[in-house]
């Protein structure tokens, strides 16, 4: 056979085949993953001097586009890096919350992404209405902070019986039941509504 045929031959051979061919690159793949690793990790560490010193270089000799590119990325993730520090925020606010409620010796039913999920729709305290700050600024947390609260007084903590409501209103409250506390306030109100009528 000479180099002509045995090309064609390989040429058909692959368009017939096509499929096996496939499998077979997929199971050597499969069943070489930690080599191609190592390997894979062993040029990144041969080759990192060479590309830091390249990457100096470039840096260097374009300086004023780099800058514009740094504050142009800078610019566009902007709302991402806000939104990145306010979820993680949250993240360990559920986790804090749950954390303390259990030290505190009460069964809490679900986990903190559920409470995370459960925060992401509560923008207001399920009291009061006042607007929560879900922002987690440093220092003593604010009046409209958020906090979880039980609905009863069950030691036993599930998704449907809290709610997030704004410090406020979880001091004013402490643990009472919603029914004492909606009780409390009518005596407030109608104590009030006759003083000023
Ligand atoms: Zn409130």
């Amino acid at each position: 056979m000479d180099a002509e045929k045995r090309k064609e031959y390989a040429r058909n051979y692959r368009a017939t085949h096509k499929e096996e061919i496939k499998a077979g690159k997929k199971r050597y793949t499969e069943s070489h993953k930690e080599q191609k690793k190592a390997t894979d990790h062993k040029n990144y560490l041969k080759n990192q001097e060479k590309r830091k010193a390249s990457a100096k270089l470039y840096r260097a000799a374009n300086l004023e586009a780099c800058n514009q590119r740094s504050r142009d990325y800078h610019e566009v993730h902007k709302e991402e890096r806000k939104n990145h520090r306010l979820n993680n925020h949250v993240i360990y606010w559920a986790r804090n919350s749950i954390h303390k409620h259990r030290q505190a010796g009460y069964n809490v039913e679900f986990s903190a992404d559920q409470l995370i999920s459960m925060a992401a729709t509560t923008k207001h305290c399920s009291i009061c209405g006042q607007e929560l700050d879900w922002s987690g600024g440093k220092g003593r947390a604010g009046w409209n902070s958020p906090s979880i609260d039980r609905i009863d007084n069950n030691d036993i903590l599930r998704l449907d019986n809290v709610q997030i409501i704004c410090r406020h209103c979880n001091t004013t409250k402490l643990d009472r039941t919603m029914a004492e506390f909606v009780k409390y306030c009518k005596m407030v109100v109608d104590k009030f509504s006759e003083a000023t009528a």
